[in-house]
């Protein structure tokens, strides 16, 4: 989703931002806006092999039964040890059909200058860390929004796109992620034109996101192979922390969404 939240003295500034990414996009025939969870489809992004590094890897087809050293990992994580139903589980599934309630405030730290749930900003300062030792280096555009502020946000896109567009690339107020602060946006700094673009997934920062994201706990979680069940457009920039063991679990198992693992609603549909 796009549309920066900075947490102190930054409006003025990101404002500016938002108003040279909204002319960019306006430039960009591929572009979209993204005041939700959802822009063009980045190629390479939406690659279900690029999402899942352990894919091709023939070394790990996992122990044989019996086998001494197998890990308890090697089963998987206990899907019962967190609801997708209550807003502050790290696995909560939030989408079109999920809402949140929208007096929901989560628990809330800084990362350079955002605000985000204490375990995704951890994950997220390594996966920042991770990306500058291979010269990669990623900003942070949007994290933790208020349901008040994603209404502003889905209020604006609806006026600059229409209610039909605006709806696939913008979630309402209750039903983004980003209220459960475990959603952050990142941009590039090579082609900071493509922030909140399709062609973000094209640039550096795009690329490393798609190789290396899952291993720090996160998931790229709106791509167009999956667009059907999330709801949403593609977003190349939208992460959504789950932990490193469920990541690496739903790669592993070649899953491609939290509403497919838990089996719950998803879709393009408000109740
Ligand atoms: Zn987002």
């Amino acid at each position: 989703m796009r549309d920066p939240r900075p947490v102190h003295g930054r409006a003025c500034a990101s404002a500016v931002v938002l108003l040279v990414v909204v002319g960019l996009l306006a430039a960009c025939a591929s572009a979209t806006p993204a005041g939700g969870d959802a822009a063009p489809v980045p190629e390479g992004v939406t690659s279900p092999a690029g999402r899942d590094p352990a894919a091709d890897d023939p070394s790990s087809p996992g122990p044989a039964p019996g086998a001494q050293g197998g890990h308890a990992g090697d089963r998987g994580p206990d899907l019962s040890a967190h609801s997708p139903d209550d807003p502050s589980s790290p696995w909560v599934v939030v989408n079109k059909a999920r809402p949140l309630d929208r007096a929901y405030v989560p628990e809330l730290t800084e990362v350079r200058g955002y605000l985000l749930h204490p375990a995704a900003a951890t994950d997220l300062t390594a996966l920042l860390a991770a990306a500058e030792e291979d010269g990669v280096h990623l900003t942070v555009r949007s994290a933790y929004r208020s349901a008040e502020y994603q209404a502003r946000v889905h209020d604006g896109w609806v006026a600059q796109l229409g209610r039909e567009r605006a709806e696939q690339v913008s979630a309402r107020p209750g039903h983004s992620e980003h209220q459960t602060g475990l959603a952050v946006d990142l941009g590039s700094t090579t082609q900071p034109g493509c922030d909140f673009s399709d062609c973000f997934g094209s640039t550096p920062e795009g690329r490393w996101l798609v190789e290396h994201a899952t291993d720090f706990g996160f998931l790229l979680r709106y791509t167009a192979a999956n667009q059907d069940l999330t709801g949403f457009a593609p977003e190349g920039w939208h992460l959504r922390h789950v932990g490193r063991e469920l990541s690496a679990h739903l790669a592993r198992e070649r899953v491609d969404t939290l509403e497919e693992l838990f089996d719950v609603p998803g879709g393009d549909r408000y109740p």
